[in-house]
């Protein structure tokens, strides 16, 4: 049982009390695109005892530069990231528990996602999703672990609600407007960066998990590859924050369902928030108006008024080249209905 360990059994802080540490705990990563593949790699190989892994979306040709677990096989099949990752990761290590789950976390689902959790992972591409989590993890006593990329520039910062030193809020009040900042579809990310930012990430996560609170970092680590910077940079606790310190958690609060848009890919989602959607039934009302469609486990996708539409069972829709939120739910409303 400890023979596929032995290296890093043999590391002096780990040895066999830390592996069976490490058996032992339980880790939430939020998202599988190119951090989320490279932290759930890297924990899987540990040992980590439990992984779950929570991602919305499925793999498409753009994603395999940097995205480490899929192949152009689960390109073809429209595989969705979790269940893509999950069958992978299950085959490179039987004796752990690994859960992909095809869902959106979001105010109405984080708060199941993180039950019986450790730690919580950061490796979404957007701030919405990051505050929700900062709320979530602060209301239930969670540390979590931000990482972001972009270009050649990262960073990386562990919050750890117990040590009363600061939140995401504290850090930066509220999410940048959509649009304020440039994303990867603007600023292109370059695959060495989501690398390095994803195994800082597992890194404060191994040593969270083996007991060393103490050393973990506390310091936002902000880097840029292109030049070797590598800055620590120190983060002050507002003494007013709405969440870490007088314990409102208006992200997690806000429940209401909604379009949003997705990072890399020129695509909406829509979200009704209504689960255990019947594809088999939409399938067969689309092919009866000679509308193609293909369907597999996880999604049925088509296409109509030139935008791609996949929908997943649990209500949500992409729709790829919708040009903006209203065409993309009359779309929604047309052709598969409220
Ligand atoms: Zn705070």
């Amino acid at each position: 049982m400890f023979e596929r360990y032995e290296k890093q059994i043999n590391y002096e802080k780990i040895g066999r009390i830390g592996q069976e540490r490490l058996q032992q705990s339980k880790v939430l990563i939020v998202g599988c695109g190119a951090l989320g593949t490279v932290v759930a790699n890297n924990l899987v190989r540990m040992g980590i005892g439990h992984i779950r892994i929570v991602d919305r979306d499925f793999v498409e040709l753009t994603n395999l530069h940097r995205q480490i677990l899929f192949d152009e096989e689960d390109v073809a099949n429209s595989m969705p990231k979790a269940k893509a990752a999950e069958g992978k990761l299950q085959k490179i290590n039987s004796e752990i528990t690994i859960e992909g789950m095809v869902k959106e976390v979001n105010s109405r689902t984080i708060e199941d996602f993180i039950k019986g959790m450790d730690l919580i992972v950061d490796c979404t591409d957007n701030f919405k999703t990051r505050f929700l989590i900062n709320d979530a993890a602060f209301k239930y006593n969670l540390p979590w672990i931000y990482g972001g990329a972009l270009g050649t520039s990262g960073m990386v910062k562990v919050f750890i609600p117990e040590e009363k030193s600061g939140c995401l809020q504290c850090m930066i009040p509220k999410p940048p407007d959509s649009g304020a900042l440039p994303t990867c579809d603007t600023a292109g990310v370059v695959n060495t960066l989501t690398g390095v930012v994803a195994n800082l990430e597992s890194n404060e996560a191994l040593k969270y998990f083996l007991g060393f609170i103490e050393e973990v970092e506390k310091d936002l680590v902000f880097m840029d590859l292109w030049d070797n910077t590598f800055k620590k940079i120190p983060q002050r606790k507002n003494e007013d924050c709405p969440c870490c310190v007088k314990e409102t958690y208006r992200y997690l609060e806000n429940k209401r369902p909604e379009a949003t848009y997705i990072c890399g890919q020129n695509s909406i989602q829509i979200n009704l928030g209504q689960d255990n959607m019947n594809l088999a039934e939409i399938q067969q009302r689309l092919e009866s108006k000679n509308i193609q469609t293909r369907r597999n486990p996880y999604l049925l996708s088509f296409e109509a008024e030139d935008v791609e539409i996949k929908i997943f069972k649990d209500g949500r829709a992409i729709l790829k080249n919708a040009k903006n939120e209203d065409v993309a739910k009359s779309i929604y409303a047309k052709y598969i209905g409220y």
